[in-house]
């Protein structure tokens, strides 16, 4: 596997692995926010639903008071319980409200809002029957109809207890102070609810001034013993989560001195009057002044566990928030200083690894014109690219060198078989070739011919118009000569004013023929001039053609060179060779 592949598949899975676990915190961290955002909204919704279960509560004060005032009930009565009652739908509509804009799941918003509905058309059938009994006469007041007034605007209490537990079971599920918190607070407003109901139990003997039933004392006791309940829960929770909370237990011990002290001893003065069968000099209104104010300092209690568990709420939801932000920073901070120079630092590398890879090999396929990257930074990156460069160059002054030592050889090689001054093969190239043709030809049972050319009375044209006239004139007749020979023939200079050829496949006739052109063609020619004065020259030939007695090429050569030798005897401008029977 390639470097650049191993690289690409360690970076992803390290980041794969580093991706799941920041993402499985972030989950965990988000759950957490959104779960504190949560416990806000449901501590805020259970502060609604204890205000409600508070209002309804209270209603009862002014609605016993109305019942038990004369007829038409006093402005000052009447306007209490108008207050009172706005106070309930305040509440009620506040909490509808907040209900209906609930994002929850439909089954249990749907459930909250019917039982929030249900408490209002209670409380509506309470508030028709409390109506009922104040519009009659003060004496025409029927006990039971004042007993199912007041025991329909319990039963209305009654119902927001449920609601409210129902609303704050959301909240008091997010944790354990929230928990103890919010189960204290509604246990406060319990005891309030049961305090006031204890209120309620006088109603109908104060308004009527008669002695209390026994149905209403056992009542009585049933609701001591709760309120006996209430008050250990509120006291266990608050020992739990706040025990060094200054405002909870400042809140608590008022309550234990105005409610448990004052409250309860105006109920038990009154209770061992009635024991004593003396009904009680007080209205409705008078218990309810004394009574009422003591039952507050409860209500403190709930507000101060409320607002206890408010602030924890959202002291949770900061805190949360404030970890998923260093989260998100922590994965900015790792992806920065991590991941990021670490891809780039391997694309880097693996970038330059492949880079000078393929220089390299191209440079060693010869290809030394490829372009080096100039190097962006003095690294090692850089420092391996200089050193490509560097090779490249050297490479090509190499190249240069070859080429220029190939020319110089070719050189060499021209001058030493090519004769300098007409251009043709010298005497020893001749040789080494011709040597060779022979010999093959004379193997293959071919035909070929060498004969020898010497131009007539060379000497006097030297003589007469100098050597450089002389010269000109042997190059004249070496051109004469390569025009007529053929391509496969041989021809060179074989010394001084002599040439010599080799003829390839001709027998005795074809090279008296050629021997014979070329003998003419220079006897008509005019080699040179001098003064306007035309230089002419013969020339004398002598040849032999390859047989089985003359076989190699000094044999060839001899034999032509003897018969040069009858040329010039014969009187020069001939042809002489085998088998004319011209030569002897
Ligand atoms: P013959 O007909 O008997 O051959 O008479 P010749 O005068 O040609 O005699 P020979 O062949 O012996 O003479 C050769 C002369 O050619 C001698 C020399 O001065 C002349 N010669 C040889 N090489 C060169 C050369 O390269 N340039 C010039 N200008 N002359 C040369
Ligand atoms: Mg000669
Ligand atoms: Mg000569």
């Amino acid at each position: 596997m390639r470097i650049k592949t191993r690289f690409v598949l360690y970076i992803t899975a390290w980041t794969l692995t580093l991706a799941t676990l920041l993402g499985w915190l972030a989950h965990k961290q988000w759950t957490d926010y959104a779960q504190s955002r949560r416990a806000v909204g449901d501590v805020e919704r259970a502060q609604l639903a204890l205000k409600v279960f508070e209002m309804v509560s209270r209603e009862r004060g002014p609605a016993n008071a109305i019942m038990g005032a004369a007829s038409p009930a006093p402005a000052v009565q009447a306007t209490a319980l108008t207050d009172a009652r706005a106070h309930s739908d305040a509440a009620i509509h506040a909490l509808l409200t907040n209900l209906q804009a609930l994002d929850d799941d439909d089954a249990n918003r749907a459930a909250m809002i019917n039982a929030l509905l249900q408490l209002q058309d209670d409380l509506q059938t309470g508030r028709r029957k409390v109506n009922a009994v104040a519009a009659l006469p003060a004496a025409q007041r029927p006990g039971e109809t004042i007993d199912d007034a007041v025991s329909t605007m319990i039963s209305v209490a009654s119902l927001a207890s449920p609601l409210v537990a129902r609303i704050s079971g959301a909240a008091e599920r997010r944790g354990n102070t929230l928990n103890d918190l919010l189960v204290a607070a509604r246990a406060a407003a319990e005891l309030r609810e049961q305090a006031g109901q204890l209120g309620s139990q006088f109603t109908r003997a104060l308004i009527r001034q008669e002695p209390l039933t026994r149905q209403t004392v056992e009542s009585i006791e049933r609701i001591v013993g709760h309120i006996d309940i209430m008050r250990m829960l509120v006291n266990n929770r608050v020992a739990r989560c706040c025990a060094d909370d200054a405002t909870i237990t400042g809140a608590v011990a008022q309550m234990n001195q105005h409610y448990f002290g004052d409250g309860q001893a105006l109920v038990n003065q009154v209770l061992v009057t009635w024991h004593a069968d003396v009904v009680p000099q007080m209205t409705t209104g008078e218990f309810a002044a004394r009574y009422v104010p003591t039952m507050n300092p409860i209500l403190d209690v709930r507000d101060a566990l409320l607002l206890q568990a408010s602030k924890q709420a959202i002291t949770a939801q900061a805190e949360a928030r404030e970890r998923l932000i260093w989260l998100a920073l922590l994965t900015a901070l790792m992806a920065l200083l991590l991941i990021v120079p670490l891809c780039v630092f391997g694309y880097r590398l693996l970038n330059a690894l492949t880079t000078s890879a393929n220089i390299i090999k191209a440079l060693a396929a010869g290809r030394l014109d490829t372009p080096v990257p100039v190097p962006v930074r003095s690294d090692e990156i850089g420092d391996v690219l200089s050193a490509i460069a560097v090779l490249r160059d050297n490479s090509r002054a190499r190249q240069v060198l070859q080429v220029e030592r190939e020319a110089l050889i070719a050189e060499l090689h021209e001058a030493a078989t090519t004769d300098f001054l007409t251009g043709a093969l010298n005497r020893r190239a001749f040789q080494t070739t011709a040597a060779i043709t022979v010999t093959q030809t004379s193997r293959r049972h071919g035909v070929c011919s060498v004969a020898l050319l010497d131009l007539d009375h060379f000497k006097r044209v030297n003589d007469t118009w100098g050597h450089d006239v002389g010269d000109a004139v042997i190059r004249a007749i070496s051109q004469h000569c390569r025009l007529t020979l053929r391509s496969s023939d041989l021809f060179a200079r074989y010394g001084g004013e002599e040439f010599i050829f080799l003829l390839a496949d001709a027998n005795a006739e074809n090279t008296r023929d050629i021997l014979e052109r070329i003998r003419l063609a220079i006897a008509e020619a005019t080699l040179a001039t001098v003064d306007d004065q035309p230089i002419r020259l013969t020339v004398s030939v002598g040849f032999a053609v390859l047989d089985h007695q003359c076989d190699t090429l000094e044999k060839l050569v001899l034999a032509a060179d003897r018969h040069l030798y009858e040329a010039k005897q014969q009187g020069r401008n001939l042809v002489v060779g085998l088998p004319t029977g011209l030569a002897s």
